[in-house]
């Protein structure tokens, strides 16, 4: 009988076995996760879950009674540390093997740790799992300072959740800006504003130095190139880098990822990468690629199950990615490096505003914010390789579909 494995047991590993089971696969099918849960959504980890206001139940991805009728094994606590390819079998961390007749490696990305004077010191987060988020929920005391190093998604979610719990936020950035590498200024200004306006500190162009901590070893202060700045808390969000070890220790091609084909396979015809994890060439922009969203997480576990399951798929979206910080909503859709003009749609002020990137008038990306209605015009458009009128879509009364 066939045996299909899957390597990790996050967003994109389940969204496979379910594709996997509803295309009609009825072989052998078994998730392998190193934490301690069924797979989960990360999202609400720097938002609602880290605020109180929703529990790990409403965030499980399946429970244990779908895998149950679907039959899909799930190894829990489990990490696979070896693949042999050659005999098709992976090794885990208790001694088990399992032999595999096609592999998927969906293994995430892990945060980019600090290496500064003190930073090992007690009080010093980072967010990646459940586990890390109860930490950093059992440290918050409203009233007390909280400093954020990097101001990117994370840095900005886990800021806005701590800020509405009470406590006094610090946001350090070493570039000029927040967002710096995901949207265009008017948007990063607007964060920014939004912060302040909530009470956030957000410093910019501040170089970190070290953590100084008490006797005790906890953290008491960030040690920055513009001064001490108060700290009973640190959150770092400077970036994650993929969980491609296992692969690049079995000789798989790795380079910011494990690189894939159009079809998310690796240079092993037995073996795909999906997720965080895999760096695959984008069809619509014709470059290689890493994603970090749940968005792309989704769909390229969508593709790997269609092409496990007979009806081979080259995955081709435009992705998208959201952001929640306090009541605005970031939507981002497709991706703009490489434009060389940006339109402003509507006015920040009025809290309701895109930015458009164009690429030799071609429209390649859209951020919104508080604007949804945006969102699916604009994957329609950019899916279409569409030239927009760039007076037209300066002009908010005209709908985004109008543009053409
Ligand atoms: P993961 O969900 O990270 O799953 C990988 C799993 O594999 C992990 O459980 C890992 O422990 C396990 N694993 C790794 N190696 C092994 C091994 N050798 N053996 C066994 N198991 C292994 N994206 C958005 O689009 N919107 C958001 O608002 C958003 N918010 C986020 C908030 C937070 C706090 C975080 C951390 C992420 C957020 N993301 C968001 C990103 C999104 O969650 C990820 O892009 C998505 O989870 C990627 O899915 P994945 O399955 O590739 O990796
Ligand atoms: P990120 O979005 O890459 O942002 C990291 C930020 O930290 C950048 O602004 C970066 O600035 C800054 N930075 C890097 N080194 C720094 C340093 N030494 N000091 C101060 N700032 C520094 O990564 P992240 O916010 O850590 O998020 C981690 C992962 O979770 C990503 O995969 C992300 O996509 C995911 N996530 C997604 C969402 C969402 O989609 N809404 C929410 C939370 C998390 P430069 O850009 O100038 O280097």
């Amino acid at each position: 009988m066939k045996h299909i494995v899957v390597i990790g047991a996050g967003q994109a590993a389940a969204q496979c076995a379910e594709s996997l089971r509803r295309k009609g696969f009825d072989g052998a099918l078994t998730l392998v996760g190193r934490e301690a849960h069924l797979p989960y959504q990360r999202p609400p980890l720097s938002k609602k879950y880290l605020a109180g206001e929703l529990g790990l139940d409403r965030m499980l991805l399946r429970h244990q009674s779908f895998f149950d009728e679907q039959n899909i094994q799930v190894r829990l606590g489990r990490e696979a540390i070896a693949i042999d390819r050659a005999a098709q079998v992976v090794q885990l961390d208790d001694q088990s093997t399992l032999p595999y007749s096609e592999l998927v490696l969906a293994t995430g990305a892990a945060v980019r740790r600090l290496s500064l004077l003190g930073s090992e010191g007690a009080g010093i987060h980072y967010l990646r799992h459940l586990a890390d988020a109860d930490r950093l929920r059992a440290a918050i005391v409203p009233g007390q300072h909280a400093v954020i190093v990097g101001g990117g998604y994370i840095g900005l979610e886990v800021a806005a959740t701590l800020r509405q719990q009470g406590m006094a936020v610090t946001v350090l950035e070493m570039a000029d800006r927040v967002m710096n590498r995901a949207v265009a200024e008017p948007i990063s200004r607007y964060y920014e504003a939004e912060h302040r306006s909530h009470g956030v500190d957000i410093r910019l162009g501040v170089q970190l130095q070290r953590f100084e901590c008490d006797a005790e070893g906890h953290v008491r202060f960030a040690i920055t190139d513009q001064g001490p700045v108060p700290a009973d808390l640190v959150v770092i969000g400077v970036g994650v880098t993929p969980n491609d070890a296992l692969a690049r220790e079995a000789g798989l091609a790795c380079e910011n990822g494990i690189v894939t084909d159009e079809y998310c396979r690796t240079d092993d015809p037995k073996i795909w990468a999906i997720g965080d994890c895999s760096n695959h060439p984008s069809q619509h922009y014709g470059m290689r690629v890493r994603l970090e969203s749940v968005d792309n997480a989704f769909e390229q576990a969508q593709t790997v199950a269609a092409n496990l399951t007979g009806t081979p798929q080259v995955h081709h979206k435009v992705p998208w990615f959201w952001s929640d910080q306090y009541h605005h909503k970031l939507l981002i859709v497709g991706l703009s490096q490489g434009h060389d003009h940006m339109i402003l749609r509507g006015d920040p002020a009025a809290h309701s505003f895109s930015c458009c990137y164009l690429k030799a008038g071609e429209l390649i990306a859209i951020d919104t914010v508080n604007m949804a209605k945006d969102q699916m015009a604009a994957r329609k458009l950019i899916a279409a390789h569409a030239r927009p009128d760039p007076e037209k879509l300066r002009d908010i009364t005209i709908s985004l579909k109008d543009c053409l």
